[in-house]
């Protein structure tokens, strides 16, 4: 595009191109560091899903964080990517399921959970299509000694494009072992409408910018409508992410969402604040 501008441009233009490039590289071998230090950088933070009908928690989504040592916190979106092209995504997530089972086993063997709570891994596409994926799975929740029906799959919508088969057979796989799916994201990427019924998954996870708009735009209420009452007729349980306020949690329950997930709710919290809450939750009861 700078090129088309003409040639200064392109002189302008190059330095920045080459910074950005430079800065990429650096990340990428920040993270390579981070994977080999592991909890020295990286952490899991997790965060409630709870039931409409009853207010019960019901699931713990692990979310990955990254303490980088100069430039602080940074965000899961922007480093997975990179992760994922460098080819260090199937180790990383090896890492963050076997951190997650070890924390969630603690916290059933302190009496904390209930049988109902299930542990949400996020599982990206290339960590799945690993050819012994299942298996790797498997031997992480034998381990720790975690049955294959506490545990739920995160994948997004995205990572189904152009979806030939592989993804949808070892969905299938890791379904018959009694591994619960869920479609995250579902309603932002790649729209699988017209095979939305026949994938084996549990669950969809309603995207944010459908539930930020809750109140504030007509249509997009009606969407969401809509999707409750499509999600329900095929037989899928929705799970609503990103909910902020009273009003959006409200108009969900009104309309039959099953669980949600938030701010409003909870935040992602530390392991420590996690336990502090599950304690609270047990004797609050
Ligand atoms: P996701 O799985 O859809 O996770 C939901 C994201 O929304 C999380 O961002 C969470 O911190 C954030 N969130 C939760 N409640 C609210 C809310 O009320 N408002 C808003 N604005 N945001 C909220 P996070 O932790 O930055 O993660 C971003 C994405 O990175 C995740 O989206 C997931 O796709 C990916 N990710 C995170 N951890 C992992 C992981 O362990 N493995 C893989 N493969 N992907 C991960
Ligand atoms: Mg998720
Ligand atoms: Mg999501
Ligand atoms: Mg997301």
């Amino acid at each position: 595009q700078a090129k088309a501008q003409g040639r200064n441009n392109y002189q302008f233009y190059a330095p920045d191109m080459h910074r950005a490039a430079m800065e990429r590289m650096r990340l990428e071998q920040d993270l390579r560091h981070a994977l080999s230090l592991k909890e020295q950088q990286l952490s899991l933070h997790y965060q409630p899903q709870v039931n409409l009908t009853n207010g019960k928690m019901v699931g713990i989504e692990v979310l990955l964080r990254w303490q980088h040592p100069k430039m602080g916190m940074i965000n899961p979106t922007r480093f997975i990517p990179l992760a994922e092209r460098m080819g260090i995504m199937t180790e990383l997530g090896e890492w963050i399921f076997d951190q997650a089972c070890r924390q969630f086993q603690s916290w059933c063997q302190a009496g904390l959970l209930e049988e109902r709570v299930i542990l949400a891994l996020n599982i990206s596409r290339r960590q799945l299509t690993q050819p012994d994926a299942v298996a790797k799975i498997q031997a992480i929740l034998a381990r720790h000694g975690l049955p294959e029906h506490r545990v739920s799959l995160e994948l997004t919508e995205n990572a189904l494009r152009d979806e030939q088969g592989a993804i949808t057979q070892r969905l299938e796989q890791l379904r018959a072992l009694g591994v619960h799916i869920a479609l995250d994201d579902f309603g932002t990427g790649y729209s699988s409408f017209n095979q939305i019924h026949c994938l084996p998954i549990d669950s969809l996870k309603l995207a944010q910018p459908f539930v930020n708009k809750i109140g504030q735009d007509a249509k997009n209420d009606a969407v969401v409508k809509t999707i409750i009452s499509m999600a329900h007729t095929l037989g899928f349980d929705l799970i609503a992410e990103g909910v902020e306020t009273r009003e959006q949690a409200a108009f969900l329950q009104d309309h039959g969402c099953d669980c949600v997930q938030g701010f409003f709710i909870h935040p992602p919290l530390g392991s420590p604040m996690m336990t502090r809450l599950l304690q609270s939750q047990l004797t609050n009861k």
